[in-house]
C-alpha cells in the first residue's frame, strides 16, 4: 500500500486528500483506477490496475498542506 496526497482537480473544489493506493487484486469489488474526492465526488482515472481508497486530511493536516503548497510557490 502507498499513501499519497493529493490535490482535487476540480477548479470549484481543489482541496486536498489522501490517498491509498492498492494492489487491484486486494479486493476484486471496488472500482478499479478510480480516485473519487471525498470532498466532492469527482472522479479521476488513475492507474487501473491499482484500487485507490481516498479520505479526507484532517483540518490540521490540510492546514500543514496548504502552509507548504505555500513555502513552494515562494521559491519562484
Ligand atoms: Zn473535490
Amino acid at each position: 500500500m502507498s499513501r499519497s496526497t493529493r490535490r482535487c482537480p476540480n477548479q470549484l473544489c481543489g482541496r486536498p486528500f489522501q490517498v491509498n493506493r492498492f494492489s487491484a487484486d486486494l479486493d476484486a469489488l471496488a472500482d478499479r483506477g478510480r480516485v473519487t474526492c471525498p470532498h466532492c465526488g469527482l472522479v479521476a482515472i488513475g492507474d487501473g490496475n491499482s484500487i485507490f481508497l481516498t479520505h479526507a486530511l484532517s483540518d490540521e493536516e490540510e492546514h500543514l498542506f496548504h502552509a507548504l503548497e505555500r513555502r513552494e510557490e515562494a521559491r519562484y
